[in-house]
C-alpha cells in the first residue's frame, strides 16, 4: 500500500483526481478502479508493486509499430481498471478479480529483471496502467536512469496533469479508442460517461512530446459506424499529424461478447482505405494474422520497410539511416534507432 498521487479532501471525503472519473470517495471506500482507497481521510494505491504479470513481449504486440521496432519489453500490471469493457480480453485481471492478488515486487528487483532479460524497455499494460500509477511512476523513473525506455498501454482515461508528471520518464504511448470513440458505444460497452478526456489526454501527451501511436477496436455490428472512423482519423490528422500510426483492430468474442463474429476483413479493410483516405499515412490492421497490412510501407513510393507477424518483425529492411532503401525518404521511426540484431 502507497499514499497515492492527485487527491484532494472534499468535505467528508476524498475526490481522486488521476483520471477523469474524478471519483468521489468515502473513507473505507474505494473509487470506480476497486484499487484505491480511503483510509482515515487519506487516499492509498492498494496495487503498489503487486504484479499479477509480468512477461517479456515484442515492442510489436502493444502495438507500437514506428517506436524501437524489433526490441522487447518487460510488460507489467496489477489487477483494476477504470473501465468496464464488455469485450475485455484480460477481463479476470481488469474486473473480475475479487482481492488484490499478486506477487510483490520493488521498482530495483524489476530492474535487475529487465537486466536479466536483456529487453530494452518497460511496458506498463494488460490493464489500464494508470490504475497502478504510483508504481509505474517509480519505476520508470528508475528505468530511465538504467537507460530503458518506458511506454504506457492505454484507454487515455488519465488526467491531464498526471500525463504532464510520468511524461518526465514516459517515451511512448498507445492509446487505445473502442468503436471509433463513438460516446454511445462507449457508455453502453465499456460504462464510460464521456469521451472527450481521452482527446484531451492525447493533446497532453502530444503537448509532453511522448510519443503516440492510436488504436481503435472495431466491433462488428455495434462499433464498426464508418463515419465514427472517418472522424477519428480526421481528429488524428488535424491534431497530432498525418504520420501518427494508426491500429484498426479486429474484435474476437470474449468476456460479454461471446456471440458476435470476428470482425470481418471486408469491414477492416474497408476502415483502412477510409483511414488513408483521410490522409492517414500509416495506417495498420491488428489481430488479423497474416495479412500485408500488418507491414510498415514508405509513405513516399509504398515500398516495404518492415515485414511483420504476430509475433513481432519478420523482415527489417531499413538500413543504419532509416531511409527508404527505395526512395531515400526518411522513416519516421522514433525511439533507439537500431537495426534489430536478428537482421
Ligand atoms: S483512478 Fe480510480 S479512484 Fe481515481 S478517479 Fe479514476 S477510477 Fe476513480
Ligand atoms: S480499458 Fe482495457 S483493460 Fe480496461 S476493461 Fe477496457 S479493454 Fe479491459
Amino acid at each position: 500500500m502507497k499514499e497515492a498521487m492527485f487527491y484532494e479532501q472534499v468535505k467528508n471525503a476524498i475526490k481522486c483526481g488521476l483520471c477523469a472519473r474524478n471519483c468521489i470517495i468515502s473513507e473505507d471506500q474505494t473509487g470506480f478502479c476497486r484499487v484505491r482507497k480511503n483510509i482515515k481521510g487519506k487516499l492509498y494505491s492498494l496495487v503498489y508493486g503487486k504484479l499479477i504479470s509480468v512477461a517479456v513481449d515484442p515492442i510489436e504486440k502493444k502495438p507500437l509499430y514506428m517506436f524501437a521496432p524489433g526490441s522487447r519489453s518487460l510488460s507489467i500490471s496489477t489487477v483494476g481498471c477504470n473501465f468496464r469493457c464488455k469485450f475485455c480480453c484480460n477481463y479476470a485481471i481488469s474486473q473480475e478479480w475479487t482481492n488484490v492478488i499478486g506477487q510483490q515486487y520493488t521498482p530495483e528487483q524489476l530492474i535487475n529483471l529487465a537486466k536479466n532479460y536483456g529487453v530494452q524497455g518497460f511496458s506498463y499494460t494488460y490493464v489500464e496502467p494508470t490504475v497502478f500509477y504510483e508504481f509505474s511512476y517509480d519505476t520508470a523513473k528508475l528505468a530511465r536512469k538504467n537507460g530503458f525506455y518506458n511506454m504506457f498501454v492505454t484507454n487515455g482515461y488519465t488526467s491531464p496533469k498526471a500525463i504532464k508528471e510520468i511524461s518526465k520518464y514516459l517515451d511512448a504511448a498507445v492509446v487505445d479508442f473502442k468503436g471509433s470513440a463513438n460516446p454511445k458505444f462507449y457508455n453502453e460497452f465499456s460504462s464510460v460517461p464521456k469521451v472527450e478526456p481521452i482527446f484531451d489526454a492525447l493533446l497532453a501527451y502530444k503537448k509532453n512530446k511522448v510519443y503516440i501511436e492510436i488504436t481503435d477496436l472495431i466491433v462488428p455490428k455495434l462499433g464498426d459506424n464508418m463515419e465514427d472512423v472517418k472522424k477519428l482519423c480526421k481528429w488524428i490528422v488535424d491534431n497530432l499529424g498525418d504520420k501518427t500510426p494508426f491500429h484498426l483492430i479486429q474484435f474476437f468474442p470474449t468476456h460479454k461478447l461471446t456471440d458476435l463474429p470476428r470482425t470481418s476483413i471486408k469491414t477492416m479493410e474497408k476502415a483502412y482505405n477510409i483511414a488513408k483516405k483521410q490522409g492517414l499515412k500509416y495506417v495498420f490492421l491488428g489481430n488479423v494474422h497474416n495479412h500485408e497490412l500488418e507491414n510498415t510501407y514508405c509513405h513516399n513510393c509504398g515500398n516495404l520497410v518492415i515485414e511483420r507477424t504476430i509475433l513481432g518483425v519478420k523482415n527489417f529492411l531499413l538500413k543504419e539511416d532509416f531511409k527508404c532503401p527505395k526512395c531515400g525518404e526518411e522513416i519516421p521511426i522514433f525511439g533507439e534507432k537500431w537495426v534489430p540484431k536478428h537482421f
